[in-house]
């Protein structure tokens, strides 16, 4: 049935493409629009079906032929590039309504001129913008149910410039050339705007594509392999490119790039045979920015086919498998999953990773593990509708780290997994405003239909938590299983659509294909509904997630919940029928040292658990809820150490002789930086009291991982006003140490991370592992920030080496590279601040800025030094660095108050040379003044230059310094105060 289906496709008519395009033609509105079927049409977002939810048009296949009219600027039409073509679509039809309905990009840039119906062309069509539509009414015939027909259309429209459809980019070339080039972007709603079609993710079908370019140095490339290249019959500088059939799709996953990239990056991978192509820029290219990403594609696509059991070479004409990787210097999503074609921003494929931060090169890996991933989950098969997008994106984004294990097989994927996924689903879903990852019920009544509401759904909700949510039952469920449920699924539903519910059935039946009674089975037995469905329910069909509370009994930890909220009272709203309950997996390590899960369902109130709860020494933190009360854990750790020491004297059983090292200094760094994580964000958002986190602060002590930095470093990093707006561009530890107890803050924050730094300090020049890597830009900032002293010496040592001519900046891991400049000159004296200085002369103006940057972490030991370099630069009359060293040094917390000095004197001068930018350094002078005395010396700044020299935009900055200062007054009342007085409580060096 399906084979003939493609032959008919396959012979459809001759195409006659070549008339020109009238850009002044307007179909005429021929329908009659007060007939009720047409009303319930245009009313509607959605398709036309039956009230049994059949389609009423079924797709089968489109030929399309497209002609693109070149990309130099001699080929604009009213400033657009242009393109017209001609579609055929084989339907069967399931309905007796003359209504036939596609969809078709808007009026004003894509226009249908004729259709056809079976070959006959009808004047009764219309273009209906506000939904898309392309309605067509069909008075020839009535079409039988089940009858197969060709609806033919002839269209024409502009290359978008919205990075939507088939859209305009361009490219610099080695010269600055810039190159025009066409990309799409079809998710969602896009693929709409480069031809008529069925634009629904569940309208599957196979597309024969046929373009036109303009010019030999152009190409088009497909989701499929080009079947033949060759002179087009439209003569001139015109090439016709025809592509294999592509397999069973649906539109959104379309992709044409007609451009003249260069395409010899290029490999088959070993395993599936796929020929995997990067296309880029020459210029990029040659330099090598592309072998990465060669490497990564080759490895993931294999590493996933194998574990899936499902081929990627298998979707392709056989031996024809191909996936290019395209880099678009437009485009409004990161990257697009494109079957066979992927797209991505040009800085998550272009990369040479020794030249990156960790941070990025990790970006890039998950990246193209996330879009890799899409292949199975989301091409293969596909969310029904997108009221269930987390089908297609949460299992892309377990994808990006499960990717890793091919790709990048030494990194630490559960650093990364629960900095990057799980905290932040965390943080984005404690409010009332978040959803469900199911969208059908508990959801506020929210719709998904018009395409503002549908690219809504592309939120952390799909993406981090329902990642999240995949990972924990992975964690629940056990690996090799989810692994089997999942080939299982994806074999039986390839190329259709599917949902929430039949993804849990084939988790049910992966779960029942193994034996029972090994510790990792789900809760409730199989009497009624599926286990796995009513265990998890309650986290994917209502919004939110549960606080634990642990309670220590006399044997046992009694665990209760309840729906944890960052802001309000109104824990039950919106309504859900779960009424937020959640059944709950608590690890625990038994007398034998191995993990055993308990679950506190959730109709139970409390559960008791043993008092080991969450001592995992596989140390993951996998689940999807926070605890409460960290003093209450720790607490029953004692009791714990207690119990050992008794055991040791014979009072109680013995524990495993490795309990100790198992439970690895209290609770394992993971818990601690989660909790730490949670109790920060609370705080900021009036939960708890401040000094609560400095409880928490001191879980720090000691931790090498590097999560534990990133997170003090991004909850410092930002301040929360008192009526409770958080802001990054202030930062609480930059607040504090301008303050007058700063010593007092740097003497408890920068020991905190010595036990780290000595970690992370013996792979200082080649970088080390990937964790080490990560772990330098976080655990360094943080302790040579605070003055950290063997921070600050280890900086010194590779100042030392550059400065004595043993190795260059260049040979210092680029991870290092800066913090090791910057807190060398913290470090040093007048010999390396002079040695930076040379980099002001002697190097491009990047490398000025970057070596003032540098000069601006002196300390303010040397005032003096920093008194020369600002003279010497208003001697050379160099405005541009004058400018950029005071902007610099008036935001540190060493130099600024020198630099004040220095304006009180020389201001009027300096003035004079840098007037546009004197705004900017009283900005940053005054950003984290606290006192009227600070005030008033920045006041004498502006007196000394006098109202008439300043510019407008620095006497409005010198206006904005006095609410800064209250606004700074009021958070040192509401918070600083507190952590002062935390601090002096803390350290008994301190007395109150
Ligand atoms: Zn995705």
């Amino acid at each position: 049935m399906i084979r003939f289906l493609f032959f008919l496709g396959v012979t459809l008519g001759q195409i006659n493409l070549f008339k020109p395009f009238d850009p002044n033609y307007r179909p005429e509105n021929r329908i009659d629009t007060s007939d009720p079927e047409y009303i319930a049409i245009t009313n509607s977002w959605r398709l036309p079906r039956e009230a049994d939810g059949s389609k009423h048009h079924i797709p089968y296949n489109y030929t399309v032929e497209l002609i693109q009219h070149g990309f130099y600027e001699s080929d604009r039409v009213n400033n657009f590039f242009r393109f017209e073509g001609e579609s055929t679509v084989l339907i069967e039809s399931r309905t007796l309504s003359s209504f036939i309905v596609m969809h078709s990009g808007k009026n004003f840039d894509f226009k249908v001129t004729n259709v056809w119906l079976d070959g006959v062309e009808i004047s009764k069509f219309e273009q209906f913008a506000e939904k898309n539509y392309l309605i067509m009414q069909n008075e020839l015939s009535t079409w039988p149910i089940g009858s197969f027909h060709e609806i033919k259309v002839k269209f024409n429209g502009a290359v978008r410039k919205d990075n939507s459809g088939l859209y305009e980019t361009s490219y610099p070339d080695a010269d600055g050339n810039v190159h025009f080039m066409a990309g799409t972007q079809m998710e969602c709603c896009g693929a709409r705007k480069m031809f008529p079609c069925f634009d629904e993710p569940e309208y599957k079908a196979y597309f024969d594509l046929k373009v036109h370019t303009k010019y030999p140095e152009y190409h088009a490339i497909f989701n499929t392999e080009q079947e033949s290249v060759g002179p087009s019959p439209l003569g001139g500088d015109y090439y016709v490119t025809k592509f294999d059939r592509t397999m069973k799709m649906s539109t959104y996953i379309l992709a044409l790039v007609i451009s003249d990239y260069d395409r010899s990056v290029v490999a088959r991978s070993p395993e599936t045979d796929t020929s995997v192509t990067i296309l880029g820029p020459k210029v990029r290219l040659d330099k090598g920015e592309g072998d990465y990403a060669l490497q990564l594609a080759m490895d993931i696509i294999d590493g996933f086919s194998s574990f899936y059991g499902y081929n990627y070479a298998d979707a392709f004409l056989p031996g024809r498998a191909k996936s290019d990787q395209v880099g678009l210097s437009d485009f409004l999503a990161g990257a697009m999953e494109n079957w066979g074609l992927v797209t991505y921003q040009n800085f998550l494929i272009y990369i040479i990773p020794e030249e990156q931060f960790e941070y990025n090169v990790m970006s890039v890996a998950t990246v193209f593990g996330h879009e890799l991933q899409h292949q199975w989950t989301g091409n293969l098969i596909t969310c029904t509708w997108w009221d269930e997008i987390w089908i297609n994106e949460a299992f892309a984004d377990i994808g990006g780290y499960l990717a890793l294990k091919w790709a990048e097989p030494s990194w630490n994927l559960e650093n990364e997994f629960i900095v990057n996924e799980l905290f932040r689903a965390l943080r984005f879903d404690d409010r009332t405003g978040s959803r469900p990852l199911i969208n059908k019920q508990n959801n506020n009544g929210a719709k998904v239909e018009n395409p503002a509401q549908i690219m809504g759904q592309f939120d952390l909700i799909a993406y981090q938590k329902g990642g999240s949510i995949v990972r924990m039952m992975i964690y629940c469920m056990g690996e090799d299983r989810w692994q089997l449920g999942m080939q299982d699924y994806l074999d039986a539903n390839k190329y259709t659509n599917t949902d929430g519910e039949i993804y849990f059935k084939h988790m049910q039946s992966a779960l029942d294909s193994y034996p029972a009674g090994d510790g990792w089975d789900l809760p409730y037995d199989h009497s009624g509904a599926s286990p796995f469905n009513k265990t998890f329910d309650g986290w994917v069909r209502q919004m939110g997630y549960p606080v634990l509370r642990a309670q220590a009994d006399q044997n046992l930890f009694l665990v209760s919940q309840s729906r944890y909220l960052q802001s309000g009272d109104n824990i039950d709203e919106p309504a859900s029928s779960l009424e937020y309950k959640w059944t709950i997996p608590l690890p625990a390590l038994n007398m034998d040292n191995e993990v055993v899960m308990n679950w506190m369902l959730s109709n139970e109130t409390t559960v008791g658990v043993p008092k080991n709860l969450w001592f995992d020494p596989e140390a993951k933190i996998f689940a999807y809820y926070i605890i409460e009360d960290y003093q209450e854990l720790k607490k029953q750790v004692n009791d714990i150490f207690l119990r050992e020491e008794k055991a040791a004297i014979g009072l109680i059983p013995s524990f495993p002789k490795d309990f100790h090292n198992g439970v690895a200094k209290y609770l394992h760094s993971y818990w601690k930086t989660m909790v730490a994580d949670m109790t920060y964000a609370s705080q900021y958002f009036h939960i708890l009291e401040i000094t609560r986190i400095f409880s928490i602060s001191s879980l720090a002590d000691g931790v090498q991982r590097w999560p534990m930095w990133n997170t003090l470093s991004y909850v410092f990093n930002r301040i929360v006003a008192p009526n409770g707006r958080e802001t990054a561009s202030y930062s609480a530890r930059k607040m504090m140490m301008f303050s007058s107890s700063r010593k007092l803050w740097t003497d408890y924050m920068g020991p905190l991370a010595k036990g780290a730094v000595a970690n992370v300090f013996p792979s200082y020049v080649d970088g080390g592992s990937h964790d080490a890597k990560r772990a330098v830009r976080d655990v360094v900032d943080w302790a040579c920030f605070h003055n950290e002293e063997s921070c600050l010496a280890a900086a010194a040592v590779n100042f030392q080496k550059v400065m004595s001519g043993e190795q260059t900046w260049d040979d210092i891991n680029i991870n290092m590279r800066d913090l090791s400049k910057n807190y060398g000159i913290r470090a040093g004296g007048k010999k390396e601040i002079d040695f930076v200085k040379e980099e002001i002369y002697s190097g491009s103006a990047g490398d000025a800025t970057l070596a003032i940057r540098a000069l601006s972490y002196m300390s303010s030991q040397n005032a003096d030094l920093g008194y020369e370099l600002f003279d010497d630069l208003l001697g050379d009359q160099d405005a541009t660095n004058l400018a950029t060293a005071l902007e610099e040094f008036a935001r540190q917390t060493e130099t600024r108050d020198f630099t004040i000095t220095y304006l009180q004197e020389y201001g009027q001068i300096v003035n004079t040379w840098i007037s546009l930018q004197m705004g900017t350094v009283v900005q940053n002078l005054c950003a984290y003044i606290q006192t009227q005395n600070e005030f008033d010396e920045i006041m004498k700044i502006r007196d000394v230059i006098g109202l008439n020299e300043l510019s407008a935009e620095a006497i409005g900055q010198f206006r904005a310094c006095e609410q800064r200062l209250d606004e700074n007054v009021e958070f040192m009342n509401a918070y600083g105060s507190q952590i002062i007085y935390w601090l002096r409580n803390y350290d008994p060096n301190y007395p109150l």
